[in-house]
């Protein structure tokens, strides 16, 4: 089986939504990844967490299959992130403050045993940490990078820099408008396509998420929930799906995307029920296949016939 390597955030997070406020829940892009991905594939995670991180969750990740070799605990706090999502828009999450604490100053330091990892999740952090990260694996597969608007404001270049070896980029629709200055969302997907990676994953929050890769466009739905509580983790859930899938693949082409899609739209329709990842550490992989399955439904329609028109 192959393994799927990430980098990103272990963090405490402060989260506010219609439905309450939690404060110093588990969160972090990589934590969220992890939880997500070990449904599908072995997972070797490198972050680092202060002394104030429960052993309890790291305990939890490893019994599920993740190896913290790469996973340092320093002196100091752990990474915090405040956010809130106003009135019913829980599309689109507001950052109140962000404190990088142990994530200032960590040099990442690949284990011997990661450096030939296939399948890499450059999740959403520092993109030089990023940039670190990359340069110490042999020859990946796959290279898929994630972000957010902290950093595509705070670290441009960096993250340019990035995406010129980047294979699969996960955005959202905002963060691309951002990035590429382009109005249209096909145009900005043009313009990523020039700099580096060739396949765009757009993520839509309720309205799900569209894949470009050369001339096919696929368009996911959003399973639709009763009670979206707290939609923090939903991408970074949702490319656990989309990755631990295609881990095992052996060829990355237009079937195994479009359901690997599937794969992360099930996985983030769960995250999204609960706060923090309390809805990742109850799941079991039998209501994982029943939403597979209701998916299914939801996007299947016939069009062997044409329309009856007049
Ligand atoms: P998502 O909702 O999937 O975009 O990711 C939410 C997670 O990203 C939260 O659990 C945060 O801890 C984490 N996060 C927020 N801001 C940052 C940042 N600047 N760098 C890395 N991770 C972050």
């Amino acid at each position: 089986m192959s393994h799927l390597l990430v980098i990103g955030s272990v963090a405490f997070d402060t989260v506010e939504t219609p439905y309450g406020k939690r404060e110093f829940v588990l969160g972090g892009s990589a934590n969220f990844f992890s939880m997500s991905s070990s449904f599908f594939a072995p997972v070797r995670m490198v972050a680092v967490v202060g002394e104030d991180f429960p052993q309890e969750h790291l305990e939890r990740l490893a019994q599920r299959g993740v190896d913290l070799e790469g996973l340092q605990r320093t002196t100091g706090k752990t990474f915090h992130w405040t956010g809130v999502y106003y009135g019913e828009d829980m599309n689109q999450a507001h950052t109140l403050d962000t404190q990088l604490n142990v994530f200032e100053h960590f040099t990442p330091q690949l284990p011997e045993s990661y450096r030939e990892t296939k399948t890499v999740l450059l999740a959403n952090i520092d993109p030089e940490l990023q940039l670190k990260v990359l340069e110490q694996i042999k020859s990946p597969r796959l290279v898929a990078c994630d972000t957010m608007n902290f950093w595509i404001s705070g670290k441009r270049m960096a993250l340019m820099k990035v995406l010129e070896h980047v294979d699969l980029f996960l955005l959202n629709e905002k963060e691309l408008k951002d990035l590429s200055g382009q109005r249209s969302l096909l145009s900005g997907v043009h313009w990523l396509r020039e700099r580096g990676p060739q396949i765009i994953v757009v993520k839509r929050g309720e309205y799900g998420a569209m894949l470009f890769y050369r001339d096919m466009i696929f368009s996911a739905p959003a399973f639709p929930l009763e009670d979206v509580r707290d939609p923090t983790g939903a991408g970074d859930t949702f490319a656990g799906g989309l990755l631990g899938y295609l881990a095992d693949v052996e060829e990355i082409n237009e079937l195994h995307l479009r359901r690997a899609m599937i794969a992360g739209s099930v996985m983030a329709s769960f995250v999204v029920e609960q706060f923090s990842c309390d809805r990742l550490i109850s799941l079991t992989p039998d209501e994982i296949q029943q939403r597979f399955l209701a998916f299914q439904k939801l996007v299947h329609f016939d069009a062997s016939h044409e329309l009856p028109l007049r």
